[in-house]
Parts: structure tokens; sequence; C-alpha cells
């Protein structure tokens, strides 16, 4: 289960309201996220799960990998609010279909990676560049 603020900038951005997703991002620099992040200290392979791809039920994933998921996902609770959504922007931008990025699972991702494909959504820092 992903915090409740982070669910809710990812449900308006599943709506097509991007802009808490974005906002909550700009908290943390592109540049710094990584040094903030909470998981910079973890084993990176428990943030992989095998059955977790973007073609599978995020349910079946979660009673799959009931176990393994709770060492990564009290770790994701734990980091910034805003290194969570930079994360999970990052990974958006990148097209990272694997691994748990901002509390959410690959599996979780899909739909909002292929609205950010379609989309193309813009950061409030890249406009005021433009
Ligand atoms: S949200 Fe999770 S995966 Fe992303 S930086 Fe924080 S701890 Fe790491």
């Amino acid at each position: 289960m992903i915090r409740p603020a982070l669910n809710r900038v990812v449900d308006s951005a599943l709506f097509g309201d991007w802009e808490p997703l974005l906002n909550a991002a700009e908290g943390t620099p592109r540049e710094k996220w990584g040094e903030r992040a909470q998981c910079s200290a973890s084993e990176p392979d428990q943030f992989f799960l095998d059955s977790d791809t973007p073609w599978v039920s995020p349910v079946e994933v979660r009673i799959k990998e009931k176990f393994a998921l709770s060492a990564p996902m009290r770790v994701c609770r734990e980091c910034p609010f805003s290194v969570s959504a930079r994360c999970l922007v990052e990974a958006l931008r990148q097209g990272d279909a694997f691994g748990i990025r901002g509390g959410l699972l690959a599996s979780e991702r899909s739909s909002l990676q292929r609205m950010w494909k379609l989309e193309r959504p813009t950061e409030p820092a890249q406009m005021q560049a433009a």
C-alpha cells in the first residue's frame, strides 16, 4: 500500500491531472534526489520481484509476493514525500518498466506509464525555463 499523499497525486495523474505529482516532485531537484532516497543504502535486488512485470495484475503480485514486498515497501513509505514523487516522475520520464519506484510496483505503474507517453506532461521548472 502506498502512502495516502502519494496515492492522491497518482490518482489525479490517472485522471489526466499531472500537476499535483509534478509539483510534489519539484520539492526534490532531479539532480539531487538520489542522495535523499531512503533506499540508497538498501539492497537493490529487493526492489525487483520476478513476478512483477508491466503485464500482470498488481493484485496478483501483491498476493504472490506478500512477504518479499514488505521490506522494500517499508523503505518506500519512509522516503520523504517529494523524493518519492521525484522517484516516480523520473521512472516515468525514463520509461523504467521494472522494479518498485516511488512505492509503486512495476505492474501498478504500467497504466500511468502509458498515459505519460501519450500526454508528455511538462514539469513546472521546465515550463519556466522554456
Ligand atoms: S520511493 Fe522507494 S524506490 Fe523511490 S527513492 Fe524512495 S525508497 Fe527508493
